[in-house]
């Protein structure tokens, strides 16, 4: 499936990933009480592989009354053993499940692309090995809590109720448990409707690693399962990671409750090079930040603000190193950029595309024959874009790259901060100085500088505005599910 390279006489030859190590079963219940549940509405719905749309397994369609089981053991479990239990033990439990998550690590990455259809690069180099860090780093504060915040006398809150998105569905189902565990709390959590299968196969990890039963529950279903969790009147902590209008219905549903919330949603990040920028370095950057991974990452870099001066190079450059790119299989190791996630998200992205050329902009997309079946974008950019542009102001999620110039520092930080959003941004200068003086500007939860999208389970992560509230990662991370 992998697409020709044309811009060279040769191919690589493909190199598949063995589809049939991960073990997928035929059908999953909800695991709730540490036991795999059958759905009470007896109703399941399919998870496919979005690069083929085959169906891969079938999940426990989550109801009411489900979320209601699911948030009783959680109770349970949190007025129970795991509530009593010391931090040194929680610990334990806790690096037991990172150790079990390295040990199936290729099985994960495996299952993350065939649910997903992200490539296996990226599933078995950067989702799963960060996914099991973040347990790691965690398990490694269970014991120490008072160290982490001196002087301060912490308790936990409670039941988390944990809404996820599709897009990193293992990192970030880690993201949210790993935290919750450290500081004593109790989980329920779901994953995103298309893309279960990697947060059911840390429940069976979780079972294996002996986690007392109702610490960590796992309910899968759509919107309505999610909208279940976040109103249970007994969960204390709502963390949700998904798109902004969800987070604006969530942010409305509690208010007035004494439930305590992290909200991460969408972006739209600015990348800015300027013309004494390492050139060949920042573009590398740009195509790592939006089309690895086919732009499914809420700090995409997505719009790209490059100095006059260094306009033509910049393009021709990006150009010539997108021809390049290797659209196609998700599980070929060669493959830079996967397939879209859904037909839905795939129709949105395509709405964009159409919207950037009505708007007046003007479309590049590299010559490569998409896979015939399943949902496929090629890599667009667009250049010529007005700062009013739908495709300059709205998140697409998908590999569309919006170009736009500036001439002076200061313009260019009104127009990166002139959107809604404000999760991350990228830098590319040889200066030091001016990359703290324009990261300092950017109304931006992380600002990366000369790279894109790095990530450490130590350092925190979240938005400004409408990119939500609460950082996730580091002592920050922790401190969302603390009580001082
Ligand atoms: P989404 O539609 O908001 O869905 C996120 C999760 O919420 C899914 O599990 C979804 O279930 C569930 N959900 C839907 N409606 C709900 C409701 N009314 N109440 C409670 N839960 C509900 O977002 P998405 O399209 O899946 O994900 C892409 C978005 O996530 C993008 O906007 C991206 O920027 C954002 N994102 C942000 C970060 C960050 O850290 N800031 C990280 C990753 C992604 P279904 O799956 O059934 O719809
Ligand atoms: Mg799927």
């Amino acid at each position: 499936m992998a697409t020709k390279q044309k811009t060279l006489e040769w191919e690589y030859a493909p190199a598949p990933e063995a589809a049939k190590i991960a073990k997928v079963a035929k059908r999953y219940g909800h695991f709730i009480n540490g036991k795999w549940t059958a759905p009470s509405s007896g109703d399941y719905f399919r998870t496919t592989n979005p690069a083929t749309n085959k169906k891969l397994s079938e999940v426990a369609d989550g109801s009411a009354a489900d979320v209601n089981a699911a948030v009783k053991a959680a109770r349970v479990a949190y007025e129970g053993p795991w509530g009593k239990m010391s931090g040194r033990e929680r610990g334990k439990y806790i690096f037991r499940i990172a150790r079990l998550m390295q040990e199936r690590a290729r099985e994960f990455a495996i299952i993350e692309t065939l649910d997903g259809g992200k490539p296996i690069r990226e599933s078995r180099d950067i989702d799963v090995p960060l996914a099991a860090n973040h347990f790691f780093y965690n398990a490694g504060w269970a014991d120490k809590l008072e160290y982490a915040f001196p002087n301060r006398k912490v308790s936990s809150l409670g039941v988390a109720g944990q809404v996820i998105p599709w897009n990193f569905p293992l990192l970030m189902a880690a993201w949210k448990i790993a935290p919750a565990l450290a500081t004593g709390n109790t989980v329920v959590l779901k994953p995103a409707e298309t893309t279960p299968l990697t947060a059911l196969k840390l429940a069976e990890i979780i079972a294996d690693s002996g986690l007392p039963d109702g610490v960590v529950n796992i309910v899968t279903g759509a919107g309505e399962t999610g909208a279940a969790i976040v109103n249970h009147p007994d969960v204390n902590k709502v963390a949700f990671t998904g798109s902004t209008g969800v987070g604006k219905l969530i942010q409305k549903s509690i208010a007035g409750t004494d439930k305590r919330a992290t909200l991460e949603l969408g972006g739209k990040a600015a990348n800015i090079i300027l013309e004494d920028a390492a050139i060949d370095q920042a573009v590398e950057g740009i195509v790592n930040g939006i089309y690895f991974n086919q732009g499914h990452v809420c700090c995409a870099g997505s719009r790209l603000f490059v100095q006059e001066t260094v306009f033509e190079e910049v393009m021709w450059k990006l150009k010539r190193r997108m021809e390049t790119l290797i659209v196609g299989d998700p599980l070929d190791k060669n493959t830079d950029v996967g397939a879209i996630n859904s037909k839905e998200q795939l129709k949105t992205i395509q709405k964009y595309l159409k919207a950037g050329v009505e708007d007046g902009a003007e479309m590049f997309q590299p010559k490569c024959d998409l896979p015939s079946t399943g949902n496929w974008c090629s890599p667009t950019v667009f250049t010529n874009v007005a700062q009013s542009s739908r495709i300059a102001q709205e998140e697409i999620f998908g590999p569309v790259l919006a170009v736009q110039t500036f001439r002076t520092v200061p313009e260019v930080i009104e127009k990166a901060n002139n959107t809604p959003y404000g999760l991350s941004a990228g830098v590319w200068s040889d200066k030091g100085a001016r990359l703290f003086q324009i990261s300092n500007a950017l109304e931006a939860g992380v600002v990366w500088g000369n790279t894109y999208n790095q990530f450490d389970p130590a350092s925190p992560f979240g938005g400004y505005k409408e990119s939500g509230f609460g950082r996730e990662g580091g002592l920050h991370g922790l401190a969302a599910y603390l009580d001082f």
